[in-house]
């Protein structure tokens, strides 16, 4: 049964469409129309950000505690929603059932109880000589996000935004935006003030760069590609509005010689290939001891046989699809473009599973004698690709790490934790993670070089969204 959506969330309602034009979102497991939602107009845009800031002054200047409540009541609707968001995401984005419900679904709802606590505890004024520092509300925020974390990405900026005091109007990916609605049925359920959360969906160009251009928006806070960040960047410089922007990546995994590479190297799969490799922060170059190579791509090789593909919803297998047939084909076409360039393509290829013709599936990749200076070292493929890139010394692999227009995460392995923390250090990303040390939902999360500008999540996150004041006083 296809989902329906025809409103948009404007003003504490849910307001028709006006345009009849309508955007289909399908199920990445079979290719079938999973959804239509409407195609917003410039009109509906203005309206939400107008709504938005009409909701301002009274929201930001409502006790911190009380917008501290709220995020806990959505933190709790989405866990009471839990498997319905988790067979959504399974649909639109494609990610397996198994995992849609902890990650897609179990990060968001973390982050608004997360950010409840955290807005409750943070001390909004402090003093510095004759001056009073007051940290208060941005204002309108405008939040864009991408498709493949859909929630989570929604939640790094509306969570923060509202606990901040600021008002928001959400353009949501038009390839995944079943998740939004439901979000914002549950800033209804639990009597959010109107206008302080408004959705509408729709094209970038058009509902996207509305709300970035609208003079009453104040922040942009933006997540998806490089190209379009840079787009709402130049919108935004025009009224030198905020802009906080987490872009792409091509993250480096550098193996040492002495890392424990059977545990290091199915690790790194799984680093890559997580959401059919459709990460931002992904570890796509695998940066290995020459002198190791063939171990490596040993292990690699029988690694690669854990993650064959399956149906996101009836499958039991890590790896789904891709999220849409433009992005399959793309990744096809980067899988080629490896090969053309000369790299050793030593698992899967550009042709579609078998079994799974339907759908939008690819074969979990995997290159070697990779050169960084390739196509595929160098370009953001979000796809399960992996290239394998030999080096003879310490410095050439921070070096080739470092190679790169990106800047959003790493992964170091080595025998000691000291050494990977001396490596660490010198790569010039926003995160980097030592001996498969874990994701920290607290962390700050962001980009160096093109991969961004400000951090989401934790502490850091938070303060985005917040203006500095000094009062001088007697
Ligand atoms: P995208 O840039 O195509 O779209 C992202 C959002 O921007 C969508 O809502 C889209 O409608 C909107 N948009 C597109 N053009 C616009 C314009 N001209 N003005 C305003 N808005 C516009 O990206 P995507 O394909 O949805 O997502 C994949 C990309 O997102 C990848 O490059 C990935 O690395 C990146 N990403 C980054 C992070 C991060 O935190 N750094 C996280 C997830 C994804």
């Amino acid at each position: 049964m296809t989902i329906i959506r025809d409103s948009f969330y404007i003003n504490g309602q849910w307001v028709k469409a006006t345009s009849s034009e309508t955007l289909d979102v399908f199920s990445s497991g079979n290719g079938e129309l999973f959804a239509t939602i409407p195609a917003g107009t410039v009109d509906e845009a203005n309206a939400a950000v107008e709504a938005a800031a009409a909701a301002f002054t009274s929201w930001s200047e409502t006790p911190v505690k009380e917008r501290a409540e709220y995020l806990t009541r959505v933190s709790e609707k989405l866990a009471e929603r839990a498997d319905e968001l988790a067979l959504i995401f399974a649909n639109e984005v494609g990610m397996p059932l198994m995992l849609s419900k902890g990650v897609q679904a179990g990060m968001p709802t973390a982050t608004f109880a997360d950010v409840a606590t955290r807005a409750n505890e943070f001390e909004f004024e402090h003093e510095v000589g004759n001056s009073t520092i007051v940290r208060e509300a941005v204002g309108v925020v405008a939040a864009i996000t991408p498709w493949n974390y859909p929630l989570h990405q929604i939640a790094n900026k509306v969570a923060p935004a509202l606990a901040a005091g600021c008002t928001v109007v959400l353009k949501p990916s038009e390839v995944a935006p079943i998740n939004a609605f439901i979000l914002a049925e549950i800033m209804h359920e639990i009597g959010l003030p109107k206008g302080v959360f408004n959705l509408v969906t729709g094209l970038g160009p058009v509902v996207g760069e509305a709300i970035v251009a609208h003079p009453k928006t104040d922040m942009v806070s933006f997540t998806g590609s490089t190209r379009a960040g840079k787009r709402v960047m130049q919108i935004a410089a025009e009224m030198v509005k905020r802009v906080s922007l987490e872009l792409g990546g091509k993250s480096a995994n550098i193996i040492l010689e002495d890392a424990d590479l059977a545990k290091a190297i199915p690790d790194a799969l799984f680093k890559c290939y997580l959401n059919s490799g459709q990460t931002c922060s992904a570890l796509t170059r695998l940066v290995v001891p020459r002198s190791k190579l063939n171990e490596i791509e040993d292990i690699a090789i029988a690694a690669a046989a854990g993650f064959a593909p399956a149906d996101p919803v009836t499958g039991m297998s890590l790896l789904g699809p891709l999220v849409s047939a433009a992005q399959q084909q793309r990744v096809r076409d980067y899988i080629n473009k490896g090969v053309a360039e000369g790299a050793r393509l030593i698992v899967g290829g550009a042709d579609a599973p078998e079994g799974l013709e339907q759908g939008y599936y690819v074969q979990p990749t995997i290159f070697s004698d990779v050169l960084n200076s390739m196509t595929i070292a160098q370009e953001e493929i979000f796809g399960p690709v992996l290239s394998i890139i030999p080096y003879d010394t310490e410095e050439e692999a921070v070096a080739i790490a470092n190679d790169s227009l990106y800047g959003l995460a790493g992964g170091v392995w080595a025998g000691s934790e000291d050494k990977a923390r001396e490596v660490a250090r010198k790569i010039r990303t926003g995160q980097v993670e030592i001996n498969g040390g874990a994701f920290n939902l607290v962390a700050p999360f962001g980009g160096y070089k093109q991969s961004g500008i400000g951090r989401e999540l934790g502490q850091f996150g938070f303060e985005e969204f917040l203006e500095v004041k000094s009062i001088q006083h007697n």
